[in-house]
């Protein structure tokens, strides 16, 4: 048998990456990862976390105000970004020496440079070859901006979260997670805040309900919201830093800043797959099988770089089964069914399941719960913010097949209901749980009438 350096090579030490090297190592493997960048890749770095920290930061401009209704004053709100990103920052780079605590504590050998492969088992790392019984490529995805004049004017996520300034206006272009999330962000910190997206409504994928209702919530918060819109091309104007965007459509919007949220490509050029004989799909995308397996039986991916559900929670457990594969008793497989998930907009939203038009399709014979209304606290607030909150349920069997709401704290109620959903839940079950009062989240265990 072989001698190989190490019994797994990891590319990329992000979510994935990180996860499935210290499964690995704990099940008694010698494993190495290599990271060119950042510890705990796009999720840690430049998505979820600090995503998370500046919605936190968004929604505290909201809360200030609406304290008022509630008896408190305080002096005029003022917002200084560079307190957030310093403090962003250093939350950040706290997670960073966790991750690397993390996989020392675990055995496994860090190496700070990037990697690219030579062949089905060697990598080669500044200059030094290294060999591998088996190679997980966990290397992420990275925000695509489409090309047209003037899209080096414009900024990704990426950028996003190191701004030195907040622009006075700005164009966020999308209609999915990242530009949903990322409007509300601006539009609480103060920006005045246009979402262009060129669809007839947001969220596509999604149920049908959750864009719409989003983005009448979002508009109501201040969002100005275009939609069937696209640029065209992008300028610099006469006045320093701001530009101009000319719409596909006709007409022409100025701002300070364009941020793109236009999806994400999986990270694979210049990795070496080619001299290993990987096969990659169009969009450059590793393709596996349901054991993460590429065309090239040492070699392995897992996360993003797949571009199956690009979601960390996901990517952890992509890489629990590769470990468990290679270095296991091997029994773990990945279910992708009822997956939750949220967005950070404001409102949040959070969902599992099928939609409405999903189940009609697949189903057949549904029934649909929807219920809108205010929630208690804003009664005092004055704020006309609504949540909605809709069940899916499969007419012959009873069992709920879709649990989606827009509200406060969406993800947080969601997950629970995950739990519920992937045991097979049925509507008779939701009805003869007891509700908490009073709670947004027990309407869901109270909708009685069904609405089609
Ligand atoms: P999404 O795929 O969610 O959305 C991309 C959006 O950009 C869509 O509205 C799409 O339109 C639009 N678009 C694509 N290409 C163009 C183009 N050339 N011109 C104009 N519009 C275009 O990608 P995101 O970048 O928002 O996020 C990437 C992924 O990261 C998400 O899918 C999600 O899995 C993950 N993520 C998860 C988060 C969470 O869990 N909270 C937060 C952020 C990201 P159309 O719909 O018409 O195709």
């Amino acid at each position: 048998m072989a001698q190989y350096d190490y019994d797994l090579f990891t590319i990329g030490a992000g979510s994935g990456g990180v996860r499935a090297s210290r499964h690995a190592a704990a099940l008694g493997a010698r494993v190495a990862v290599a990271e060119e960048r950042y510890l705990g890749g796009t999720c840690v770095n430049v998505g979820c976390i600090p995503k998370k920290l500046f919605s936190y930061a968004a929604h505290y401009g909201e809360d200030i105000a609406h304290a008022a209704g509630y008896g408190w004053s305080s002096a005029a709100r003022a917002f200084d970004w560079r307190t957030l990103l310093a403090n962003k920052d250093r939350e950040i780079e706290r997670l960073n020496g966790v991750y690397e605590r993390l996989l020392r504590g675990a055995g496994v050998t860090l190496l700070r440079a990037r990697a690219a492969l030579i062949d089905a088992h060697t990598v080669e790392v500044d200059g030094r070859r290294i060999s591998a019984r088996h190679i997980l490529v966990a290397t992420g995805g990275w925000p695509v901006v489409p090309p047209i004049p003037g899209a080096e004017l414009a900024i990704s996520s990426n950028e996003a979260f190191h701004m030195d300034a907040l622009p006075r206006r700005v164009l966020v272009v999308g209609g999915g997670y990242i530009a949903v999330e990322f409007a509300s962000i601006f539009n609480g910190l103060g920006v005045d805040t246009t979402l262009i997206y060129r669809g007839e409504r947001l969220l596509k994928g999604f149920d049908a309900d959750l864009g719409g209702f989003l983005a009448g919530e979002m508009e109501n918060k201040g969002v100005h919201i275009r939609l069937r819109s696209d640029i065209e091309r992008i300028e610099r104007t006469a006045h320093a830093g701001a530009l101009r965007a000319t719409l596909a459509q006709g007409g022409e919007l100025e701002a300070d800043g364009v941020m793109y949220a236009t999806g994400r490509a999986p990270n694979t050029r210049g990795l070496g797959l080619e001299y290993a004989g990987v096969n990659l799909a169009a969009n450059g995308a590793i393709v596996v099988d349901a054991n993460f397996q590429s065309n090239v039986p040492s070699i392995h991916a897992v996360g993003d770089v797949i571009d199956r559900v690009l979601l960390t929670p996901v990517a952890l457990a992509e890489g629990m089964v590769v470990a468990e594969r290679l270095f296991g008793s091997g029994g773990r497989s990945m279910d992708y069914e009822y997956i939750p998930t949220a967005i950070f907009s404001n409102p949040n939203i959070g969902t599992v399941g099928w939609s409405e038009a999903k189940a009609r399709e697949r189903a057949g014979d549904i029934d649909v719960y929807r219920t809108t209304f205010g929630a208690l606290r804003h009664q005092l607030t004055g704020s006309g913010e609504k949540v909605l909150m809709k069940l899916v349920v499969d007419r012959a069997s009873g069992r709920v097949l879709g649990v989606h709401m827009v509200g406060p704290d969406a993800g947080e109620i969601i997950q629970g209901f995950a739990v519920a959903l992937k045991c097979g839940a049925t509507k008779s079950q939701f009805d003869a749980t007891i509700g908490i009062h009073p709670t947004i989240a027990e309407e869901f265990v109270t909708m009685r009438e069904a609405a089609g």
